[in-house]
């Protein structure tokens, strides 16, 4: 009897970076999947679909919902659209494991969907945690439903926990890249191309990402995503930069004992780690060479250039929907900046200004965070459009 791994996932975002690599572990390991997602790249959802012979498979944008279902009306496959699509992905029958890579706030209605079903979840939609980190994380211990997260520096963490209890954790050492503009002050940054700020240095990423990686706001909002997943005061959370990426994070003991993981910054290692966990198996991925990388350097941020950075910790010190807003604020403004309509430090600027044009709201419910994440767009909209 074939003895690999008898896993079953459904995966939302499958056309995109972490999605596709999501689908290369599945491949390599004969793990089954039963439904897929994606936001409007239908000549590959349905490649994928076909090649997986999924039960479903949804594309966000219902505009080409009729064209994908045109596409695929050879097979049994149903085929769904819209949000209402992608929750009934999240509660596929019989599923180990849901994967959410979507990018933006998109993902937190599939998260809880799961949840509320029970699933397993692997999360590399940061913006569920930001947006709604106390609502997933008590709604999922009232379901004992697990997180795996699949972001390097999450997966780090999560790795170098292994065996360790909790209890004594003191402290999180989440690691930054420091992006491409490392070392610039705010003058050298304000005509900051679209062109520049997508070429990142360590990692190949999608576009949102790849801007918040240049602003550091992506760090921010792992900030807020490692106070979530691991129960952490945001006091005891250093973030430091390793040029490098090699060191993808650490933690220290109450022994002061500081445990990190490292290898080559390829998602497919922590993609890998949270599909089959707790196995490890082989990995495509080329093996790390200390003596060929030489020198591991440490830094701090700067948060005084980088007002994403400092904007997400304050928001999360402060707490309620204020996480929520800075993160709608910031994709707003990248999307603005991504169509050339606001500089690349307008961004930051207009992260930094969310927080103190908004008092405090909750965010106790999906509604409060929903309310709130409407506000923070309308205040982008009213900035710019
Ligand atoms: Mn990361």
């Amino acid at each position: 009897m074939f003895c690999g791994i008898m896993k079953t996932i459904s995966l939302i975002g499958s056309t995109g970076s972490i999605g596709k690599q999501t689908l290369d572990v599945c491949r390599k390991h004969g793990i089954r999947v039963t439904a897929l997602a994606a936001n409007s790249n239908i000549g590959l959802l349905e490649a994928q679909a076909r090649e997986f012979s999924v039960g479903s498979v949804c594309i966000y944008d219902e505009k080409l919902f009729g064209d994908l279902k045109s596409r695929l009306s050879d097979t049994d496959i149903k085929v769904l659209c819209g949000m209402e699509g992608l929750c009934s992905i999240a509660e596929a029958d019989n599923v180990d494991l849901f994967v959410n890579s979507v990018v933006g706030m998109v993902g937190l209605l599939p998260t809880l969907t799961a949840i509320n079903a029970g699933t397993d979840i692997a999360l590399a939609n940061k913006e569920t945690l930001v947006a709604g980190g106390g609502l997933v994380m008590s709604s999922a211990e009232k379901k004992n439903v697990k997180i795996f997260p699949i972001d390097s520096e999450h997966s780090a963490i999560f790795q170098c926990l292994q065996g360790n209890k909790r209890e004594q954790l003191r402290k999180i050492i989440l690691t930054a890249s420091g992006g491409p503009f490392f070392g610039m002050k705010k003058p050298e940054l304000e005509n900051v191309t679209v062109e520049q700020a997508l070429s990142h240095p360590n990692w190949s990423m999608g576009n949102k990402i790849t801007i918040d990686s240049a602003t550091l706001m992506n760090k921010g909002l792992e900030f807020i995503e490692a106070h979530w997943l691991f129960g952490v005061q945001t006091e005891n959370i250093e973030i430091i930069v390793n040029r490098e990426s090699i060191l993808h994070s650490a933690v220290e003991f109450n022994d002061h004992s500081v445990i990190g993981q490292m290898g080559v910054p390829d998602m497919k290692i922590p993609i890998q780690y949270a599909i089959l966990y707790p196995e490890r198996l082989e990995c495509d991925v080329k093996p790390l060479s200390l003596t060929d990388c030489g020198t591991l350097t440490f830094a701090k941020p700067d948060l005084e250039t980088f007002d994403c950075l400092s904007g997400c910790i304050e928001a999360i010190k402060r707490g309620g929907a204020y996480p929520c807003i800075v993160n709608a604020v910031n994709e707003e403004a990248v999307r603005l900046f991504l169509e050339k309509k606001i500089s690349f430090l307008d961004i930051g600027k207009t992260v930094s200004d969310s927080l103190s044009a908004f008092g405090y709201m909750p965010a106790d419910s999906y509604e409060d965070i929903k309310k709130a994440e409407k506000l923070a767009r309308e205040f982008v909209k009213n900035r710019f459009e």
